[in-house]
């Protein structure tokens, strides 16, 4: 538990009914951390990891920014106290409407990976800067975001052309990844692509103010299918990201800036769920083999979304000892994809229902991924803990 805070825990064990906590100075600290492997970045909060105002205000009151994906995120971010020169227009989805939108708030960095969404940006926000997206492949991802978002390295420079002929001001180029990254090769590539299209761009006399480095940071509490600790080498990765940003930089041509958009690594460890057992129980299923099945009063429709792919580790407080029994941990919903992977978690078999139940390191799109009532049961709700005392 060692990725855990003391406040986070002790906040879990004063809990009566189910909850989400996350606790400031937590985030913060892992904020700074990151800052610490790699220095000079400007950090902008990838905000959808967790929309809370309280999160957004205390990393803004550190200096960073966020990235926002929509009008109301970016005005989410500004009343939480983020000035809108560190608020980036991370999405290359948006409308028309949007866009005028976000230029209206005054957001001044927009992303893009399309000549027809810079065409909208240059009619709708005219003058602004835009970032390209590359494509990536999402190697090594838990999640890769590689379909429906980036360009190729060819169409990069195109749009960024484009953008310059609009009276748009082309300054940057970005990656993402992927989420829940476990590789230092996936930065490698990203940085082998990053440096080629920098050396293309620059042939053309397009030079780059920022290079967006993008999410994809991993939570470092998360399990994998046999319950051992799931995360990458930081050390590597970061090591891997200083040597590529002092490629790109060598670039010649560019005065570049470098930018980071975190979400879940700030996040996910600072943040946990307070559930309760509805049951544990026996069923032989429809293939004739008994199973034994954990069901909680949270799941993938409040809360724990990504349990199918990430396993949590959870703590049984009242039950610390007695022997212990395999199941299928699932939410409490009629729907079957309220599920874990099959799997084979170890829980106490004296579990009872009404027990509690701290699912750790789920705080990364906790928030985000609640469904508003979904068999009748209601978002959960949040607090924000402090190291001493809250
Ligand atoms: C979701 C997202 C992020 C954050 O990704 P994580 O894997 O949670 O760090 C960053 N940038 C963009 C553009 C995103 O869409």
């Amino acid at each position: 538990m060692t990725h855990h805070d003391a406040a986070l825990l002790a906040a879990l064990a004063d809990a009566t009914e189910d909850l989400i906590v996350f606790d400031l100075d937590g985030i913060e600290a892992r904020h700074e951390s990151l800052l610490e492997e790699l220095p000079g970045v400007d950090v902008r909060f990838a905000m959808k990891a967790c929309p809370l105002d309280e999160v957004i205000s205390c990393l803004a009151l550190k200096g960073a920014g966020v990235d926002a994906a929509s009008p109301d995120e970016i005005a989410q971010a500004i009343a939480a106290g983020v000035p809108p020169e560190r608020i980036h227009y991370g999405n290359p989805v948006k409308s028309d409407r949007n866009i005028a939108d976000a230029h209206r708030l005054g957001v001044r960095d927009y992303a893009t990976d399309s000549t027809e969404d810079v065409a909208a940006i240059a009619l709708h926000a005219p003058g602004v800067r835009v970032f390209c997206r590359l494509a990536t492949d999402g190697y090594g991802a838990l999640w890769g975001l590689s379909d429906k978002f980036g360009c190729s390295a060819g169409d990069a420079v195109r749009v960024l052309r484009a953008a310059r002929d609009a009276g748009l001001i082309p300054s940057g180029l970005s990656v993402h990844v992927g989420s829940q990254q476990m590789t230092t090769e996936a930065w490698q590539r990203a940085f082998d692509d990053l440096t080629d299209v920098l050396e293309v761009l620059a042939g053309h006399g397009i030079a780059l103010d920022h290079v967006n480095l993008g999410g994809g940071l991993p939570a470092l509490g998360y399990l994998d299918r046999h319950g051992e600790p799931f995360a990458p080498s930081l050390d590597k990765m970061f090591a891997a990201m200083r040597e590529g940003m002092e490629r790109c930089a060598q670039v010649p041509g560019h005065r570049l800036r470098f930018v980071v958009e975190p979400g879940r690594h700030l996040v996910a460890d600072h943040g946990a769920v307070r559930a309760h057992v509805a049951r544990l129980s026996t069923r032989t299923g429809a293939d004739g083999e008994p199973r034994r099945w954990l069901y909680l009063s949270a799941g993938k429709f409040n809360g724990l979304y990504e349990m199918d792919d990430v396993r949590y580790p959870l703590v049984f407080p009242t039950r610390p000892s007695g022997p212990l029994v395999p199941v299928t941990v699932a939410g409490p919903t009629c729907d079957s994809a309220d599920t874990q992977a099959p799997g084979h978690v170890l829980v106490p078999e004296g579990l009872a229902s009404g027990d509690p139940v701290w699912v750790l390191s789920s705080g990364a799109y906790a928030i985000s991924y609640q469904s508003r009532g979904f068999n009748g049961i209601k978002p959960l709700p949040h607090i924000c803990v402090r190291g001493e005392g809250g």
